[in-house]
């Protein structure tokens, strides 16, 4: 893994508001001496909002991940669509991951690595 860099595993989704192809991370590759550890997104959101540069996301199609208001859960840090920065529920890609997983597909097949660093100074 590159330096200052963290795997982020973000599957691909039709944003229900503008109907674009977007992606949601849910839940990151933390590495380990034995290799890596998944961590799901609500456990690691704040800390990311904190170290995941908008415009780097960008490049990877996904969303700022910021605190966003929903319906059932009130404000909290969430993925947003790319396009148009609807809210993306963590509960809903959840489903969606376990749907691609049951497919066949494998965490690994949808992890990213991506520059980190404070995104006030970049
Ligand atoms: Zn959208």
């Amino acid at each position: 893994m590159l330096p200052n860099t963290i795997q982020v595993v973000a599957i691909p989704e039709r944003c229900y508001r503008c109907g674009g192809v977007t992606r949601g991370i849910v839940g990151v590759l933390a590495p380990r001496s034995t290799g890596t550890v998944f961590r799901e997104f609500d456990e690691v959101a704040e800390s990311l909002a904190n170290v995941l540069n908008p415009e780097v996301l960008r490049v990877g199609g996904i969303g700022p991940i910021k605190p966003r208001r929903s319906r059932t859960r009130g404000l909290y840090v969430s993925n947003g669509c790319v396009h148009c920065d609807a809210i993306l529920g963590s509960f809903p890609l959840w489903e969606r991951l376990n749907e691609v997983l049951s497919e066949g597909f494998q965490l690994h097949d949808f992890a990213l690595s991506v520059r980190i660093g404070d995104p006030a100074r970049q």
